[in-house]
């Protein structure tokens, strides 16, 4: 550590723009970056960047992204002294999280402990019940067997869903209608979750018809106190995955926002929180149901960040240090509009992967536009890797202005040479519901099929 306290060089365990985000908040604070990656990210930007860069092995995730020892080799032979998992790869291994601080290297994120408890959806509802949280009602555990699930659908009511304890990126999520379809449904869940995490363990809750996805961002320090940033709605989703999002909902009134950021900042207070974290919740009909907690950065943490003016991945190093946090929840200003389209080298309408050479780009630019990407012009998208590109953020005073300047800031964007979904997020942002903020997690699926009919 330096003698302000704060850390001299800090390892980044991630890549593409994620990574470029977290040497940012690096940079501007003084610390020293060492970027790692592999043999497939060699002339990636947040390496190019970065004061120093080890590559850590070959092209698949499993080999270099998640190799363990790789990264730890990595933060001992540059000489370290905090690692930041950034989003996606390590960033919710409770047992990689152990390792960095047994090692001796500060971890840039909340305790083992609670990735523990939040990773295991199970035992994270059970917690935040406890705490006072409203839940989607369900099985109060995993289900046993078939007619554990049939006695809890009974109980609770038909359409409900499956849901896999270690869920993440929605696999081993099932609807089911009736209990011809839950007998075929908790069968195709567990196979699914058996192989995507490796746990086969289940849980049931109920479908809710037409919620939003309304979630709450958290920041902590390691002396009890934990504020809130005010809530963000990414209801537009595609296959449970958010495509846009934006803060403040427009669904919520200011009692209702108050109320579900004080109760979620009360929550993680109590669990003695520490780090970013965001609480997700459904919301209908006026209540909050909620769903799961993120014990790390997300990747939309940036409208937070407009809204607010507050660098999220600064505070979070901060916090990281053991520094209290230098303001309360009343210092928080809430100003004006943000919105977020995750852009990807997919095709806009069948959504298939496009990686490949980017022979053009540009950037928008100009008031309240801000673009977070790693791509530059000549730069390979590897087809190894998730396949966002950029994320472009714009904020405005009021929603209409910051739609308006979305719009204006999608027509401006060029990136050449493989397919996008700027065509796609265009489209999105013209609907008149989306313009009157009428929409929920349905929605987007349900426009496209009415798109693909006409
Ligand atoms: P994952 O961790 O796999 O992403 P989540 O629990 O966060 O799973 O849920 C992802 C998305 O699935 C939510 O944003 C929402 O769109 C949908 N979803 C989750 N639970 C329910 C539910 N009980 N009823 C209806 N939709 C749900």
């Amino acid at each position: 550590m330096s003698q302000d306290g704060l850390f001299e060089k800090v390892l980044i365990a991630n890549r593409g723009e994620i990574a470029l985000r977290i040497h940012r908040a690096c940079r501007e604070m003084g610390i020293k970056t060492v970027a790692v990656h592999s043999t497939a990210d060699a002339d990636a930007m947040h390496v190019r960047l970065a004061d120093e860069s080890v590559c850590i092995g070959p092209p698949a995730a499993k080999e270099s992204y998640l190799n363990i020892p790789s990264i730890l080799s990595a933060a001992a032979i540059t000489g370290a002294d905090a690692i930041h998992p950034g989003i996606g790869f390590m960033a919710e291994n409770a047992q990689f999280a152990q390792m960095v601080i047994e090692h001796g290297f500060a971890w840039i994120g909340p305790t083992p402990e609670h990735i523990r408890i939040m990773g295991d959806k199970v035992t994270a509802k059970k917690t935040v019940i406890e705490l006072g949280l409203p839940c989607v009602p369900g099985s109060d555990g995993p289900v046993k067997d078939f007619e554990d699930a049939a006695a809890v659908a009974d109980r609770i009511g038909y359409p409900i869903l499956i849901k896999a304890a270690a869920g993440g990126g929605g696999k081993g999520m099932k609807v089911a209608w009736n209990r011809d379809q839950l007998r075929e449904a908790y069968q195709l869940a567990r196979g699914e979750a058996r192989a995507a995490f490796g746990n086969d363990q289940v849980y049931i809750e109920k479908y809710l018809a037409n919620p939003r996805h309304i979630e709450i961002q958290l920041l902590g320090d390691h002396h009890g106190n934990v504020v809130h940033f005010g809530e963000r709605d990414c209801s537009i989703q595609r296959r449970h995955q958010k495509v846009v999002e934006e803060a403040p909902s427009p669904a919520l009134n200011a009692a209702e926002r108050q109320q579900i950021g004080d109760l979620a900042a009360s929550v993680a207070q109590r669990l003695g929180y520490r780090g970013v974290g965001t609480m997700e919740f459904l919301y209908e009909d006026g209540n909050f149901y909620f769903i799961e907690m993120n014990t790390r950065l997300q990747i939309e943490h940036t409208i937070s960040e407009m809204i607010t003016g507050v660098d999220l991945v600064r505070e979070q190093i901060k916090v990281a240090t053991g520094a209290p946090l230098g303001f309360g929840q009343k210092d928080i200003p809430f100003n004006g509009h943000s919105i977020e389209c995750r852009i990807n080298a997919e095709h806009p309408e069948t959504f298939a992967p496009s990686p490949g050479k980017v022979t053009r780009y540009h950037a928008p630019g100009g008031l309240g536009v801000r673009v977070d990407s790693a791509l530059y012009d000549g730069y390979r998208i590897p087809p190894h890797y998730d396949s966002m590109i950029a994320k472009l953020i714009v904020h405005g005073n009021t929603r209409n202005e910051c739609l308006m300047r979305l719009r204006r800031a999608l027509e401006e964007f060029v990136i050449e040479g493989v397919d996008t979904s700027i065509p796609l997020h265009q489209k999105i942002i013209a609907e008149p519901d989306f313009i009157n903020g009428d929409y929920d997690i349905k929605w987007m699926e349900e426009w496209m099929k009415r798109r693909q009919g006409s």
